[in-house]
């Protein structure tokens, strides 16, 4: 786990919800939902009336009317079930739920910091830097760990906010296949989550889409700590059940991959990014032959060029290339009608 040098505990807590938590003991089933609340037997005293422990959903708190006669917060119960501090629940949380702790730690230095701890090993006259100082590096960028799969889904997502229908041009159903949608709270708070798998179809990651601009200093992906981005292929876990004759392409971004899948190509994956790492070129040489033709098809713009020009040589070594290259500046396969997409599967753009 990395080293962490503050702790919010607010932002932990505002990031989680108690239903997952509940969740993550597998204890979500045994709970009945009312309104605003969900009601069971309470897991800390291990109790056995199924109305003893009541969970609000709205303030994210819990009590227990029966032999533990009192509540608190997801950190509190963390604290309760793991028998340990909260600082010690925070840790735990923010590695249960890949939470960012970095944007977390950068949140409190803007003036939400009542509630940080400092570690008692700080030294004391270290000074509060202005700006957070990163984790020890425990992988190399190019590291071949590979990512851990999620334990948790974030599933109260909108599906239909203008943002994916209007702005981006998703139909519901690419929405759902997808299982892409607006988070109003935590971590993805304002973001369109986009849940990323590794090859086998496993959840690792929730990669965060700021709407619109995002604030000053924000990014506008937002991927959590620990995440190998180098190690996935977005989309790959499906493309990879297409036909093997087909061409696979190979685009920038979620939504470019998301529009082709939507206009009928459907295999497509996703770089996240401009370049290409070793271990998403291991794992596109893994899922071709010599036979296998690839589209390299970034965005029409210096990086994309520079990219694509790099990946293309390196592809080559094992399989068929073709270079796309749109004819106007700044083109991205997102912006592709379905018209165009079906001429491209006829190898005629
Ligand atoms: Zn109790």
């Amino acid at each position: 786990m990395a080293k962490i040098a503050f702790v919010d505990f607010k932002a932990v807590k505002a990031a989680i919800t108690m239903e997952q938590v509940l969740q993550h003991y597998g204890l979500l089933d045994k709970f009945k939902p009312g309104t605003d609340s969900l009601n069971g037997p309470c897991p800390i005293h291990k109790g056995s009336n199924p109305t003893q422990f009541r969970v609000s959903l709205s303030k994210n708190i819990w009590n227990c009317f029966s032999e533990c006669k009192h509540g608190g917060n997801v950190l509190d119960f963390i604290a309760d079930m793991e028998d340990v501090s909260i600082h010690a629940a925070a840790l735990k949380a923010i590695e249960w739920f890949n939470l960012d702790p970095e944007a977390m730690a950068a949140n409190s230095d803007r003036g939400e910091s009542g509630e940080t701890e400092r570690p008692a090993a700080a030294p004391k006259a270290a000074a509060k830097p202005a700006s957070t100082p990163k984790p020890a590096p425990t992988a190399t960028p190019e590291s071949n760990v590979p990512n851990t799969p999620l334990k948790f889904r974030l599933d109260k997502l909108e599906r239909s906010h203008p943002y994916l229908t209007e702005q981006r041009g998703l139909t519901p159903e690419t929405i759902v296949d997808f299982g892409i949608g607006y988070c109003s709270k935590g971590m993805m708070a304002d973001r369109i989550a986009i849940p990323i798998h590794n090859v086998k179809g496993e959840v690792v990651a929730y990669a965060g889409r700021f709407i619109g601009a995002p604030p000053e200093g924000a990014p506008k992906y937002k991927l959590p700590p620990g995440f190998r981005k180098s190690q996935e292929l977005f989309n790959l876990d499906r493309a990879i059940k297409e036909p093997v004759d087909l061409p696979l392409v190979i685009v920038e971004g979620f939504f470019d991959a998301m529009k082709l899948h939507q206009h009928g190509w459907r295999k497509v994956v996703a770089l996240m990014g401009s370049t290409m790492s070793a271990a998403q070129e291991e794992l596109i040489r893994q899922h071709t032959s010599s036979q296998s033709h690839v589209i390299v098809m970034l965005d029409e713009n210096e990086a994309g060029k520079a990219g694509r020009e790099d990946i293309a040589c390196r592809l080559s070594k094992f399989c068929f290339v073709r270079v796309h290259q749109f004819s106007q500046p700044d083109m991205e396969p997102e912006h592709l009608t379905p018209e165009q997409v079906q001429q491209l599967l006829e190898g005629v753009l």
